[in-house]
């Protein structure tokens, strides 16, 4: 299972990345971080190909960390 970790205080609130995401893994917090933005939060269980369109479009460079985590074999 793949994940987007956020750095909630890097998120400027501008929606880019819920908008490219074509799983619609990603979504608007309702909570404002130190800044004043309402910052993104990842869905949990959410289905991520790790694709990494939300950190390619996203830009506040340090904001989104895109995880791929390797099944077990
Ligand atoms: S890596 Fe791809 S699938 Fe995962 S949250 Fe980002 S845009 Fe969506
Ligand atoms: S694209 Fe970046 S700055 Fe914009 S909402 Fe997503 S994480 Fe925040």
């Amino acid at each position: 299972m793949n994940l987007v970790r956020v750095c909630d205080d890097e998120c400027k609130g501008c929606a880019i990345c819920v908008s490219v995401c074509p799983k619609g893994c990603l979504a608007m917090s309702g909570e404002l971080n130190a800044k004043g933005y309402e910052y993104v939060s990842f869905i949990e269980n959410s289905p991520c190909t790790a694709c990494g369109l939300c950190f390619l479009s996203c830009p506040e460079p340090s904001a989104l960390t895109v995880c791929r985590i390797k099944e077990e074999s």
